[in-house]
């Protein structure tokens, strides 16, 4: 973790930090006396409002983190048990965001689509800010390239990454790649999934424009095959696919409907002309088939969302469908879709649940989006902003709104990956002292570099201005930039 260098506190002196007394810094105690055994935890979560729906949890609570895990969830644990301490009062402390429909195949290759290419990005560049800790790839790669989808995004991501195969072998690349039902292999799709069921959670299926079932039908079969889930993408098909007959034939209880409140050529809207959710979609609802909102850069119309949302049709889960258009329109990010939904009426405590334990059992990974005491230390602490602001779908329209949700700080298996408002950094001003005076040149070359004062010096660097930049506590522990590991900087 990122904060107060401790070769440096040892240096202070009692007349800076008592032996009993702990540091305060931003938001973040640092307890300098108990001997390394004492620290029971490497930090605690203190007094924010615990938004945990997987454990009935919504209170005020301190959380409390130990080897990467969730340690315990209470009231008023000793602060002095833990080696650092963030104060959470005011804000909220949730698991970190499941978002289940995202593309992440980022690469270099051009003109295709979502497979490898420019328009994905990759998940560390947005994930982490927007308090997301899981992302599901929806079938930018098919059985034919997961194991690059997994060398070149999983490898190289803090956030954890899952994925939905496309039942199309070589994925998401784009016009005529994505309609050759000759490359449409459940077999081989479920070999695949089989063999990388550390990452696939399913079977994705979309863009196919033509007149015929195949492509839905081949991805359940794959899906059951292999255990999973198939998520739909439907549209643009000519003539119209029914839309009756994908919700209450086609798709099992938890297989999942995508792009929920879109309004798009060649599928039939969820909402109807006069404004009804046809009945056939709550009963689909029922039944137990998800309606996930994967709001993209075309798939989300206040037209849908507003009517949906008042008869009851609310999404099963809260995600982005992000990619780099996406990214830089209406949709943004995780936060601004939750805060979209919060100004359409929803609860923060049920906008919670549908963005964590949620997701995490439509995926089958209950393990995750859970504040559980032994599960990882997926963490998100937000804070609810109250003003004037202004949320967009993706046919232009706005509404306005008066609370926005901004994502403070980020955990991932115990790691701050993202820290905006720096609640575990040290604080600037606590620890400058006023610059010493240089001493003259020549005074400086008299004593040399050697002997004890040098080597105190070494020791005890001086803090300044640019600490974090220029001093090392010793050589090659330079203090972390940015956020960075509950387990770095404080380690004892
Ligand atoms: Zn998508």
């Amino acid at each position: 973790m990122r904060g107060v260098p401790l070769p440096y506190l040892r240096c202070l002196g009692a007349g800076r930090v008592s032996a009993l007394a702990p540091l305060v810094v931003a938001g973040v105690v640092v307890a300098a006396a108990p001997p390394a055994q004492a620290w029971e935890y490497d930090l605690l979560i203190r007094g924010g409002r615990v938004i945990d729906p997987a454990n009935g949890r919504d209170g005020i609570l301190d959380v409390a983190v130990s080897h990467g895990r969730i340690a315990k969830v209470a009231v008023d644990i000793d602060p002095a048990r833990a080696r650092a301490v963030v104060d959470a009062a005011g804000l909220v402390v949730a698991p970190g965001f499941v978002d289940i429909h995202t593309h992440v195949f980022f690469g270099t290759t051009d003109g295709t689509y979502l497979h490898n290419s420019y328009q994905t990005v990759a998940p560390d560049s947005f994930a982490p800010r927007s308090c997301t800790t899981t992302v599901v790839d929806a079938g930018s790669s098919g059985w034919r390239d997961v194991e690059l989808f997994k060398a070149q995004t999983i490898a190289h991501s803090k956030t954890r990454v899952l994925a939905f195969l496309n039942i199309v072998g070589g994925g998401m690349r784009g016009g005529q790649a994505e309609q050759d039902l000759g490359d449409m292999d459940a077999a081989r799709t479920a070999a695949a999934a089989r063999a990388h069921r550390d990452a696939v959670v399913g079977v994705k299926v979309a863009h196919h424009a033509g007149p015929a079932w195949d492509p839905v039908l081949r991805a359940v079969e794959a899906a059951r095959a292999s255990g999973g889930r198939v998520m739909v993408d439907l549209g643009r098909h000519v003539p119209e696919l029914s839309l009756r007959d994908l919700l209450l034939t086609h798709l099992r209880p938890g297989d999942i409907f995508t792009h929920v409140y879109a309004d798009i050529p060649g599928r039939t809207p969820v909402v109807d002309a006069g404004g009804r959710v046809r009945p056939y979609v709550l009963e689909a609802a029922r039944r137990g088939v998800v309606f996930d909102l994967g709001h993209g850069g075309g798939s989300f119309v206040f037209d849908q969302a507003v009517p949906a949302l008042a008869q009851g049709l609310l999404p099963s889960s809260i995600s982005t469908d992000m990619h780099l258009q996406s990214l830089n329109g209406a949709m943004g990010d995780m936060v601004n879709v939750v805060s979209k939904m919060l100004n359409l009426g929803m609860s923060l405590p049920d906008l919670i649940r549908r963005s964590t334990a949620d997701p995490a059992a439509i995926l089958g990974r209950p393990e995750l989006g859970t504040l559980g005491e032994g599960a990882a230390a997926d963490i998100a602490v937000l804070r609810l902003e109250t003003g004037r602001y202004g949320y967009v779908d993706t046919s232009g329209a706005r509404i306005d709104g008066e609370r926005r949700l901004e994502c403070a700080m980020t955990l991932r298996d115990g790691r701050v990956l993202w820290d905006r408002d720096g609640l575990t950094a040290r604080r600037y001003d606590a620890l400058r002292t006023p610059r010493p005076r240089r001493r003259p040149a020549a005074r400086r070359r008299r004593r040399g570099p050697a002997g004890a004062g040098a080597s105190r010096r070494a020791r005890c660097p001086r803090p300044s201005a640019g600490w974090p930049r220029t001093a090392r506590p010793h050589r090659g522990a330079r203090p972390s930039r940015g956020p960075a590991s509950t387990r770095g900087a404080h380690r004892r």
